[in-house]
């Protein structure tokens, strides 16, 4: 019975030492190395919370992703696109979260991501009503950077819209939500599914079930539109009616809307996603140093954009 015994408690270890080491990451970090705080949001299958790495005293936001209702949900595939898409993003640009480490135990998947103390642009845009020309033109200015980055690296967002954009510590953008990015395999233009959130879909997506790069353009037109005015550029009673609008270029500019911001939501606002400013090649007239050199942007100052600080939010 002792011989038993022993065995049984021998075998317990194993299984106790199986699931510690599971629980750590192949560079050996693990939620044990973590002093958990407060929860920053909920998605529909994860938790954020701020966490402070002991050792160093660093502070991440920690995605905390439900295996089981993974699972059931048929999305563990949704989660590690997301990872993967992360990982080829790598940590070479400030405008995109950064993934610093994954790991999981027996119940979760858990995601070391920067943390981006200020919230999303949409509460910010929701409080103050719109933002000043500045801070959209800053802002605007920063996702330009963050996209032709990610561009360069063959991701596409696909649902870029200000939930997606986070503020870090000095106010600056941090994009993020990569669970529908997407990487492009082999140099493709183009990737099927739909994905997107009704008001920021681009026209491609809703008759040919098509996005590119360009989708992204797309949305940021819609994007600098609201930081602007403060409503939707396509805002119809229900998603079919706003997909209409959409699809038919029913937008107008609310009064007062600067006419620099104007001309280049409109160069953006484009049916043929190929004419879209932005998408097209670096010798093309649509290429990025074309967007860049838009002149809602003539007075950004390009080279320090991460390094200046950010207009007061107001
Ligand atoms: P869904 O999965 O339903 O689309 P989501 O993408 O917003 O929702 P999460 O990525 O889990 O889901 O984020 C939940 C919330 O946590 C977000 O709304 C955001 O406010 C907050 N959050 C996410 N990442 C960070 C971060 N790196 N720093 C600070 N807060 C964050």
């Amino acid at each position: 019975a002792q011989a038993q015994q022993q065995s049984k408690e021998r075998s317990k270890s194993r299984k106790r030492s199986r699931e510690a080491s599971r629980a750590r990451s192949a560079n050996g970090r693990g939620a044990q190395e973590f002093s958990f705080r407060d929860t920053l949001g909920e998605g529909s299958y994860s938790t954020v919370m701020r966490a402070q790495y002991i050792r160093t005293g660093q502070e991440y936001a920690i995605k905390i992703l439900d295996k089981n209702h993974l699972i059931r949900k048929d999305k563990m595939l949704v989660a590690l696109a997301e990872k993967n898409v992360l990982v080829k993003l790598g940590a070479a640009h400030p405008g995109i979260i950064h993934l610093h480490w994954t790991f999981q135990d027996e119940w979760s998947l858990f995601f070391v991501l920067d943390l981006a103390p200020n919230g999303e642009m949409q509460s910010r845009i929701s409080r103050l009503g719109s933002l000043s020309l500045s801070s959209s033109r800053y802002y605007a200015a920063q996702i330009v950077d963050a996209l032709e980055y990610m561009h360069g690296k063959d991701v596409i967002h696909r649902d870029l819209k200000p939930e997606n954009l986070l503020l870090d510590a000095q106010f600056r953008i941090k994009i993020t939500d990569f669970g529908t990015g997407k990487i492009l395999d082999n140099g493709a233009e183009r990737a099927n599914t739909f994905v997107g959130t009704a008001q920021y879909v681009a026209p491609e997506l809703l008759e040919s079930n098509e996005t590119s790069k360009s989708s992204d353009l797309w949305a940021l037109g819609c994007i600098i539109y609201q930081m602007i005015s403060g409503r939707f550029a396509f805002q119809g009673l229900s998603e079919y009616l706003t997909w209409q609008k959409i699809k038919s270029l029913d937008y107008t500019f609310p009064d007062g809307f600067d006419e620099d911001a104007k001309d280049l939501v409109q160069r953006l606002f484009v049916r043929d996603p190929t004419q879209r400013l932005g998408a097209g090649g670096p010798d093309s007239a649509h290429s990025y140093a074309a967007l860049r050199a838009h002149p809602f942007f003539a007075s950004v100052a390009w080279e320090t954009l991460w390094i200046d600080p950010a207009p007061p939010l107001e």
